[in-house]
């Protein structure tokens, strides 16, 4: 087994942010990381924690010899993908089916969810306070496409009436909801749930496809496979001289990034401060630390389309396989400058990896990231990086199994610079 099957392996243990997060922590601590509750007093000791808000996880190391004022290098990630999630009233009957009504999280390519094995994953509140990370892995939930003869347009789905979910027949019995079917698969009562967040997910395994298995065919790449490379990066960094390796997978960028756990909240500098006043630095250290550190903001970029390369830059092309990418945009939509490229550069020279350098179409819209809200939320040079992949967006993305080594190869030169 290689970093792409570990990679696939990561995804499909991964239905939700809650589980990407659960996930990464069992890597970092079967690994020797020390889970850290935010609630409880900070440890004093140098070594290697995590952290886990919702669905955001932090994870850093420092070692014995590190001084207050060190700075920092930090992968940035995130942890969730566009989807169809279960709205709070969801269950209905029409004409015989049962139905459970389903709204889109972020912008998911909507026609690529229909037809699709279903199943169903994230969390559930109890009432008495405790938490639980539900997943069926089952197709359990269908959301039909309408027969070409009923719509000779094919339009796309609209979002609020054509994403419901069938998931049975209504026969003759009393109608059982969604929550309690759920509830009698995973080991909780219905009337005890008071609060969720739950979303669909394909069943269909990720997959090697292609001559010799060269392609990966698979769910949430974006951005899945920056979460897998951050983790094995920071696996690897260990014991740095003179910088302080950190992982941030952040929750919610597909939506603004705005919560408690998103790129926008105080998670990253929080955790910054408390490691530096935990190591006996004071607010100046931390300052100074701050300005020294750099940020490689990770997140998927858009490989060029062999069927459409009219919708890429053309002096920018960018090849599935060819190593990491660099992402540009001057009305930053990207962080990156020219002081975070240099580093960047620096760390695939180190790591023996191409380096591709993407410029988005001045004539499209350009997507953004986490790169530019870290950003301004720290203060630190930040520089936007990726792996090349096509269909971003898609219930099924694919990206080339060579760019998982590549790409985690950079991001550990990057935490450990030679
Ligand atoms: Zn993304």
């Amino acid at each position: 087994m290689d970093d792409a099957d570990r990679m696939l392996q990561f995804i499909d243990a991964s239905p939700s942010p809650f589980h990407a997060c659960a996930t990464a922590a069992a890597m970092l601590t079967a690994d020797g990381f020390v889970e850290v509750d935010e609630r409880d007093a900070w440890p004093d000791a140098p070594g290697r924690y995590v952290l886990r808000r919702g669905g955001s996880l932090v994870a850093w190391s420092t070692a014995a010899s590190s001084a207050a004022h060190d700075p920092f290098r930090v992968v940035g990630a995130h942890t969730d993908s566009p989807n169809l999630r279960l709205k709070q009233h969801h269950d209905r009957t029409l004409d015989g089916a049962r139905v459970v009504a389903l709204e889109p999280y972020g912008g998911p390519l909507l026609g690529t969810w229909l037809d699709r094995d279903l199943g169903v994953a994230g969390r559930v509140v109890l009432r008495d306070g405790s938490e639980r990370l539900v997943h069926v892995d089952e197709p359990v939930l269908r959301v039909p496409n309408l027969a070409i003869h009923l719509d000779r347009e094919t339009s796309s789905p609209d979002k609020q009436r054509h994403l419901d979910g069938v998931w049975g027949l209504q026969g003759r019995g009393e109608a059982r909801s969604f929550l309690s079917w759920l509830g009698e698969r995973e080991g909780f009562a219905a009337d005890d749930v008071l609060g969720f967040e739950l979303m669909t997910t394909d069943t269909q395994p990720s997959a090697r496809t292609g001559v010799d298995g060269a392609l990966l065919a698979a769910p949430r790449l974006d951005n899945q496979a920056t979460c897998f490379a951050g983790v094995r990066a920071m696996l690897a960094a260990d014991e740095v001289p003179d910088v302080r390796p950190v992982l941030v997978m952040f929750d919610h960028e597909e939506v603004g990034s705005t919560s408690e756990r998103g790129a926008q909240s105080d998670l990253l500098a929080t955790v910054l401060e408390r490691v530096v006043l935990a190591a006996g630095g004071t607010r100046d250290d931390l300052h100074r630390a701050v300005a020294a550190s750099i940020c490689a903001s990770g997140d998927m970029a858009h490989a060029t389309h062999p069927n459409r390369p009219d919708r890429h830059e053309p002096l920018h092309r960018i090849e599935l396989g060819g190593g990491p990418v660099l992402k540009v945009n001057q009305n930053l939509r990207y962080a990156t400058d020219a002081r975070g490229t240099a580093v960047f550069a620096q760390a695939c020279e180190q790591a023996g990896v191409p380096l591709q350098r993407y410029v988005h179409r001045a004539d499209l819209p350009c997507g953004s990231t986490i790169g530019p809200i870290s950003a301004a939320r720290t203060g630190m040079t930040t520089v936007d990086v990726g792996a090349p992949q096509l269909a971003m967006h898609s219930a099924r993305e694919v990206m080339a199994a060579a760019d998982v080594d590549h790409y985690a190869a950079a991001l550990t030169a990057f935490l450990a610079p030679a």
